[in-house]
């Protein structure tokens, strides 16, 4: 007698579809550590005043502050939004899960761009919605192409600006553009994950839509040029009634109390986060140099906001070889075949002199490949 029954409980089908996350690795294939370009962390670390703060967090033993409330008014001072209207989470990740769970489900279609951020799919499919994917302009987004795939069972349009991983970016015109066609029943979701790294006068005019806009939410983390990625902290703001929907199914203390009391002498820390924006601006611009003079190699790098760079290999030396070839030489960067992209590797801006001696091995690389 068989004793091990085969029944088992089964997932939802579109749990089922789902393929987990991929984050940026930071060891080779035989677990040496490297230098880690993948994850677009900020290489000059945190600020020192947010690293003070974790040392004197609070009392482990006692449950945070539920609704964040001492961040959120220094945010709300910082970008001059009412505190009411802004929600915070663990990363910004859990902020778009609970955008897509609130406002989709089966039936309906979440939208974003091929290329798009490799979490959109996850959370689209979570709560059972369809992925719908717009083709890709050269990479980038075209918000014609976007707009044509829209259909009455949109509910949720997905645009990262800058976006990860092409690092393009739309301007101020184009997200007004993009909204104005959109229906007011459809959320449009603005992710500027890296909206820190984009100059001030080319701001993307998003955080005004969200503060007047019915159907508009912006999502911001603490992961990227503000040094936080460990300490997982995003936050978004939108309209009243969308972040007191957003706040019934976050997590009841989705922020510890040392990610609060580090986020918030981090949103204090102003210098550290244009200090980390204007070498980003210098060390980016002069890696895209170094990688457009190999352009007789077939080497492309795509136009950049953020502090990551995508370069397309399309000569002798492969994107699957140089990465190889980098890992070899103690960096680890992110070749990304799973998202469709197995002629490109996305390189995180770090050190100046990293990113020189990287430039330099994709010299000899391409040399030797002829
Ligand atoms: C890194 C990134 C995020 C941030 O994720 P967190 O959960 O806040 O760490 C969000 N969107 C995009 C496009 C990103 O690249």
């Amino acid at each position: 007698m068989n004793l091990i029954s085969t029944r088992v409980p089964a997932p939802k089908p579109w749990i089922e579809a789902i393929h987990a996350y991929v984050p940026g690795k930071s060891t080779g294939a035989d677990g040496r550590p490297l230098i880690k370009l993948s994850a677009n962390e900020n290489p000059l670390g945190t600020s020192p005043a947010a690293l003070a703060a974790r040392a004197s967090a609070v009392e482990p033993s006692l449950y945070p502050d539920p609704d964040s409330t001492s961040l959120r008014a220094a945010l709300g001072e910082l970008h001059g939004i009412d505190p009411a209207r802004i929600l915070c989470g663990t990363g910004s990740g859990e902020l778009l899960g609970i955008a897509a769970n609130a406002y989709a489900g089966p039936g309906d279609e979440v939208l974003y761009v091929r290329y798009g951020f490799s979490l959109y799919e996850i959370v689209a499919r979570r709560c059972g919605a369809t992925p719908v994917i717009a083709p890709d302009a050269d990479y980038g987004t075209d918000v014609d192409v976007l707009l044509s795939m829209v259909s009455d069972r949109t509910r949720v349009v997905f645009v990262a600006n800058p976006n990860n991983p092409t690092g393009s970016f739309l301007p101020r015109g184009e997200i007004a553009r993009l909204h104005a066609a959109l229906a007011p029943e459809v959320l449009l979701v603005i992710d500027q994950a890296y909206a820190e790294y984009v100059a001030p006068e080319d701001d993307d005019g998003a955080l005004e839509l969200a503060a007047s806009q019915p159907n508009v939410l912006v999502t911001r983390t603490f992961s990227k040029a503000y040094g936080l990625a460990g300490e997982r902290v995003g936050w978004a703001t939108g309209p009243a009634g969308v972040i007191e929907v957003l706040n019934r199914i976050r997590g009841p203390f989705n922020l510890n109390n040392s990610a609060q009391a580090v986020a918030l002498a981090a949103v204090q820390d102003a210098d550290f986060v244009e200090h980390s924006r204007l070498h980003n601006l210098d060390v980016r611009a002069s890696f895209v140099r170094a990688v457009e003079a190999l352009g007789n190699h077939g080497l492309r790098a795509l136009p950049s906001e953020a502090n990551f760079v995508l370069v397309l290999f399309q000569g002798a030396l492969t994107a699957e070889a140089a990465y190889q070839g980098l890992a070899e030489r103690g960096y680890i960067v992110r070749w990304l075949p799973g998202q469709g992209l197995p002629q490109a590797l996305r390189f995180t801006i770090g050190h100046a002199r990293d990113m020189d001696t990287i430039a330099a091995a994709l010299g000899e690389m391409a040399e030797a490949a002829k």
